[in-house]
């Protein structure tokens, strides 16, 4: 059910909504293409980058990679055997010696050329990005590319500069380090986890997810091109076996997860009879909380970075948004006119803002959350006018009202362009609604009292939280969560500490 909101109340007249909607949907004032240019050589083909070199799956298999936006396949990827694992590991146990034995300076600059070239290379790797994930290409250009560089540059700073990270100790390497990411920020997720383990001296294997592998072998080039160490870098495609076989092989000392918690658990499971260290980023049911003293434009803008962003395919998004009932009225009208304007659609155009969701299979994912919504009462505000691409897989942005805490759409994790929309009365409500989860990623907090903002930003159980604002990230900070959302932090001081024994 579709319900739109009373004009009288928001100080807009229908007349001015339905001109808001023709901005986007196709009216007057509709945007002129914009799209991409630029095209970026991918192989017909990809073989596994294991001890710096590209090498044959061992069994010879490979499996598409696809464009979510068309469902034309971009490239066949190789399919990653348990011994193509072992010939990896054996590659990065090999290499560890020489790598950790290198001064933290020379370390470091390895990783400042890694982050210069990817500089270098940003268009054709923002391209990438967009093309095998189906993100827009502004949040492909603006944000993974220039984040993914950044970390290299942090971490490059610290190689050198452990003892004073962790002052009183004696720094060394964990050794391989198993890395395991999923699709939805592949370079960034890459970066989080490669730049601070080669800092730290640690040599690593690393599976990028099914969907996602391009720009993972375009970073193993970029290995190739700085003239990085052969063995220092492996990149090892494939689906979720190839990941069981990385958590299982008896010579990794570190395992780092990023993904859901159904297989955070699994490999928790895996990893609690072995000595192998552990770090899980795992999944997320985040609050957005706005008090009726926010400055209401700016948490709009809160609640679509919060939500919206990369189709909501965001473990930290901010997929519950709780409003003080006084002002609940107001933040609907808001939203559904600030929803008028997003425009969905091609990746690769400019003026996009959502673009495609990752696989077919997400995209049930979602749809059956959007039923389940509508079943246990919610009411749909289905209000974005964009008109879909006929291939493709694609999700309007839309936002429920009636939400109870109990329903599956405030209790799961979507990982789709789905709000669920809950109200609250005080303060201490609000941290009660928004501490009951399961999880504990994030959360985010809108007032302009200060002593309110840090009263209640203490009291969420979550391992980050933004003051108005949301969804910022930056190599300084550490990020990570509580409860089901995992352990161990990246980023930061802190996440050096996973790296270092
Ligand atoms: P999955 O857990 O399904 O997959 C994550 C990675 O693990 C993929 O590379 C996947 O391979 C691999 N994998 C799958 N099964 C196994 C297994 N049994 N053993 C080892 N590895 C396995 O998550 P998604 O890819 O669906 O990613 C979305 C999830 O990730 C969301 O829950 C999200 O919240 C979370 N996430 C958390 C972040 C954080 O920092 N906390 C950041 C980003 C995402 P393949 O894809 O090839 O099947």
């Amino acid at each position: 059910m579709s319900i739109v909101s009373k004009p009288e109340e928001s100080g807009i007249q229908n007349s001015q909504r339905l001109d808001l909607r023709a901005a986007s949907g196709g009216g007057i004032f509709d945007y002129a293409p914009a799209p991409e240019s630029v095209r970026p050589e991918i192989a017909d083909q990809y073989g596994l980058f294991i001890d710096g070199d590209f090498v044959e799956p061992e069994g010879g298999t490979r499996f598409a990679t696809i464009n979510p936006a068309n469902e034309d396949t971009l490239s066949m990827i190789g399919e990653t055997s348990t011994s193509d694992v072992d010939r990896a590991v054996r590659a990065a146990r090999e290499a560890l010696p020489k790598w950790a034995g290198l001064s933290g300076k020379d370390r470091g600059k390895y990783l400042f050329r890694i982050a210069r070239r990817m500089q270098e290379r940003a268009r054709e790797l923002a391209v990438l990005e967009t093309l095998d994930g189906g993100k827009p290409i502004k949040e492909s250009r603006d944000v993974d590319v220039p984040l993914a560089a950044a970390h290299f540059f942090y971490h490059a700073g610290w190689a050198d500069k452990l003892r004073y990270a962790l002052p009183g100790r004696n720094p060394q390497p964990v050794g391989v380090c198993g890395q395991i990411i999923p699709w939805n920020f592949p370079l960034m997720m890459l970066a989080w986890k490669i730049a601070p383990a080669l800092a730290c001296g640690n040599t690593v294997v690393l599976k990028p997810a099914e969907t996602t592998s391009l720009t993972a072998l375009r970073f193993a080039h970029i290995c190739q091109e700085i003239g990085l160490p052969k063995g220092v870098v492996n990149i090892v495609t494939g689906a979720g076996d190839t990941g069981k076989a990385i958590v299982e092989h008896t010579d990794i000392d570190k395992i780092a997860f990023t993904g859901s918690t159904a297989v955070g658990k699994a490999i928790a499971r895996a990893a609690a009879p072995t000595d192998k260290r552990l770090t899980l980023e795992l999944g997320g049911k985040s609050a957005n909380i706005i008090f009726e003293d926010a400055s209401l434009d700016q948490a709009i803008e809160g609640i679509v970075e919060g939500i919206y962003f990369n189709q909501g395919h965001v473990c930290c998004a901010g997929s519950r948004l709780f409003v003080q009932e006084s002002i609940m009225d107001r933040v609907i009208d808001k939203l559904t006119d600030r929803l008028a304007t997003i425009r969905v659609g091609d990746p690769m155009d400019k003026n996009t803002d959502i673009g495609a969701i990752n696989s077919k299979e997400q995209l049930a994912t979602i749809n059956r959350y959007l039923d389940a919504g509508e079943d246990e009462g919610a009411v749909r505000h289905d209000v974005c006018p964009s008109t879909l691409p006929e291939k493709g897989y694609w999700c309007k942005p839309c936002f429920y009202t009636g939400v109870q805490p109990s329903h599956t759409l405030s209790r799961e994790e979507i990982f789709g362009p789905v709000l669920a929309m809950l109200s609250f009365r005080t303060p201490d409500e609000a941290i009660s609604r928004a501490n009951n989860s399961p999880y504990g990623l994030a959360a985010g907090v809108w007032t302009d009292k200060g002593s309110k903002i840090f009263d209640v930003a203490k009291k969420l159980d979550a391992g980050i939280v933004w003051l108005n604002a949301y969804n910022k990230f930056d190599p300084t900070s550490p990020f990570g969560g509580y409860k089901e959302s995992g352990f161990g932090r990246e980023g930061g001081r802190h996440g050096l500490m996973a790296y270092c024994k």
